[in-house]
């Protein structure tokens, strides 16, 4: 189990206190602190938080640059739950990973839970026992399932390395089953050179085979877990039209995670790194719609003010649980831990650490 989360107390006031104030408040707290503190920052957190972070980047590379931060006994995660999990499942012994709101889950995430995947598991083991099936986690899931993967004989891929692990885990056996995101996995499957038609989808909500029609099963390469990016899928080809109407001369990027009609529409799609590297290589003039979380977008779009930055769908509202976390929140945090509180704690038992981490081991061994 990994552990229940208390109530994240912001005494409302809080919420009303100038910014200002705040962001004074929460520098003398993090000053206080000193290197027993390093703050890590997920790219598509809000800039009133990130500017605290000693550390930006995606959910993997963080997780491990916390681990290495070894001076830090106390790193604070501003990102959401499966990310502060995957950091203190790298933890050092000495260090406890803290997460300003502990309501700050993944919709995508959540799609998958370990008694459905367990279940999934089962039944196409009963199913099809002459079959080797591979588990593959995203990055994007609870430490149970990256923990079922691990004990499994199965890995972790990030939206980075999923062509590499599919790859790998094609070499393993001769069925991937691929959860929480079905998108990422299309996605990926069609970069290998497969129809992305091809792959069957596991809907947990069927009660026989995912309902999948046992030839169609017994006959796939890849099963997907139905699960999507509620971020992500708000991305559509009509959009990305509309884009092009606009500016004849657009460069369109949109992440794995988006439908893969989307994918197909746009010029090219890769991770956040991948869309951040691609917008410090482009020269200035360039017109770029990307299609992921408008705070990364807004953020290149100052980063780059030589170039026209813009998301494919502006009124596209960012991630909401990202969101969660705000000043008032990193404040409380902040305060409470240079007072000798460690509030909001994310720990993940020993067991399922291990297990979870053999995963983790596995993908970086690609
Ligand atoms: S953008 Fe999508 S995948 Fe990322 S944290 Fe939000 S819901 Fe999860």
């Amino acid at each position: 189990m990994t552990t229940s989360a208390p109530a994240c107390a912001i005494p409302a006031p809080e919420e009303t206190v100038p910014e200002a104030e705040l962001i004074a408040r929460a520098t003398a707290a993090r000053e206080a602190l000193g290197d027993r503190l390093v703050v890590l920052g997920h790219h598509y957190q809000k800039h009133e938080v990130i500017r605290f972070a000693d550390i930006t980047g995606d959910s993997f590379l963080l997780a491990r640059r916390g681990a290495e931060a070894t001076r830090a006994d106390l790193v604070v995660f501003l990102g959401v739950y499966f990310m502060a999990e995957a950091a203190d499942i790298l933890a050092q012994p000495h260090q406890r990973v803290v997460l300003p709101d502990l309501g700050a889950g993944c919709h995508l995430a959540e799609c998958a839970d370990i008694f459905t995947v367990d279940d999934a598991w089962s039944q196409i083991s009963r199913a099809f026992p002459d079959r080797t099936i591979v588990p593959l986690t995203y990055m994007n899931s609870g430490a149970d399932l990256k923990a079922f993967v691990g004990r499994n004989g199965g890995a972790v891929c990030t939206s980075g390395n999923a062509v590499r692990a599919f790859e790998w885990a094609r070499a393993q056996g001769d069925m991937v089953f691929f959860f929480p995101d079905e998108h990422l996995g299309r996605n990926t499957a069609a970069r290998l050179g497969i129809d992305p038609a091809a792959p069957v989808v596991w809907d947990p909500r069927q009660a026989e085979l995912g309902g999948i029609a046992p030839d169609a099963l017994g006959a796939a390469e890849i099963v997907l877990w139905k699960g999507f990016c509620n971020v992500h899928t708000g991305f559509t080809v009509r959009q990305v039209e509309e884009a092009r109407a606009a500016h004849p001369d657009v460069t369109v990027i949109v992440h794995p995670e988006c439908p893969r009609p989307v994918v197909e529409a746009a010029d090219e799609d890769g991770s956040t790194e991948y869309i951040i590297r691609r917008l410090d290589e482009m020269p200035a003039g360039s017109t770029v719609a990307i299609g992921t979380d408008w705070n990364l977008v807004d953020r290149l779009r100052l980063n780059h003010p030589d170039k026209t930055v813009f998301c494919l769908k502006e009124d596209l509202c960012p991630c909401v649980t990202m969101n969660r976390i705000t000043l008032p929140k990193l404040t409380w945090t902040l305060e409470n831990l240079a007072a000798g509180d460690v509030v909001n704690v994310v720990q993940v038992e020993e067991q399922m650490a291990a297990e979870a981490r053999l995963a983790l081991d596995r993908m970086l061994a690609l």
